[in-house]
């Protein structure tokens, strides 16, 4: 058992987490439960740290465990939020400009989704599509428009993807009057704003679509493709280091916001992508790895998301985490 794993806040946490000390439920679920929670936090430091991996550097493998487990100690020890980690995270990117991507690819973002979701289930709630990762590329201020939108302003020889489903509330109603951010890669692997080819349209692939009252959706795109951390960056050095590679999984990220519901973050990641599980960023949940179907031509994702109620505004917001503007 590593000592984050044995500190007594994460076992608080676990024990909260599987219904330990809850007087109803099920004594042997909690127990495995509670067994596997462990187990996933051990195997998460060691995928980050590269243990395991054949290649890179052995005792710099065995300093970044202890470096990662530092860290998630200090997210369960201060309960630290989503903006007071973004707020640091900030500071230190003025200093390093590829701290945001070092960031999810040793797995320290996907463990705050870890540290949400347990502090969820121990306030009792449940269900809803998986958050997972933001991810450092997001640009505020994309064009609002209808659902049904194309998302793809520049020329792409990329294939068609098209994409519609439903935003419901937690008795499957329909969310009305949500807003569905999303954003994506182009076919090359780059974003608009971040292009390093600079060829993009400054909103290509980035809309906000306004849902009406039966809470549907549909847009029509082109395929993203999966990408890589930038060559020779700081990202680049350091998987390498770890004998890692730094390729995530083509992908869809998202916002979504609707009064009365909780702000949603999350992505699909596309479960026919050869990185669908083994992504550098440990972005992909299971239920966000739909596989597009193209029986009709046109790869097409049915996809429906289902929000959580918000118990209040703070609730109910994005983080205050800095973003990109255009
Ligand atoms: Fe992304």
């Amino acid at each position: 058992m590593t000592s984050l794993v044995a500190s007594k806040e994460v076992q608080t946490l676990l024990d909260r987490a599987s219904g330990i000390g809850e007087a109803g439920g099920n004594a042997r679920l909690k127990a495995i439960m509670r067994d596997l929670l462990e187990s996933t936090m051990s195997l998460l430091l060691d995928r980050a740290s590269g243990i395991g991996e054949a290649g890179g550097n052995a005792r710099l493998k065995a300093i970044m465990r202890d470096l990662l487990e530092s860290t998630m100690s200090l997210i369960e020890k201060h309960d630290i939020s989503e903006s007071e980690f973004w707020q640091a995270i900030n500071y230190l990117q003025n200093g390093a400009p590829e701290f945001n991507l070092i960031v999810p690819g040793v797995g320290v973002e996907h463990f705050l989704d870890l540290h949400m979701d347990a502090k969820d289930a121990a306030a009792g709630l449940s269900g809803g599509t998986p958050r997972t990762i933001e991810g450092p590329l997001y640009v505020a201020g994309a064009p609002l428009v209808e659902s049904g939108a194309n998302l793809t302003d520049d020329a792409d020889e990329g294939e068609v993807l098209t994409m519609s489903g439903a935003v419901r509330g937690p008795d499957g109603e329909a969310v009305p009057n949500a807003i569905l951010h999303v954003w994506h890669a182009n076919s090359k692997g780059f974003y608009s704003h971040f292009d390093p080819t600079g060829e993009q349209a400054t909103f290509n692939n980035r809309r906000r679509l306004k849902l009406g009252a039966d809470g549907r959706y549909a847009f029509s795109s082109i395929m993203p493709r999966g990408y890589s951390v930038p060559p020779g960056g700081a990202t680049d050095v350091l998987m390498k280091a770890l004998g890692r590679h730094g390729n995530r999984p083509a992908h869809v990220h998202f916002f979504i916001e609707a009064p009365g519901y909780r702000t949603l973050t999350t992505q699909i990641n596309f479960g026919d992508d050869p990185f669908a599980r083994d992504d550098f960023a440990f972005g992909t949940r299971e239920g966000l790895l739909p596989t597009p179907d193209r029986s009709r031509g046109d790869a097409h994702i049915t996809f429906d998301f289902a929000l959580v109620r918000a118990r209040s505004n703070a609730d109910a917001g994005f983080s205050t985490r800095s973003r990109a503007s255009a």
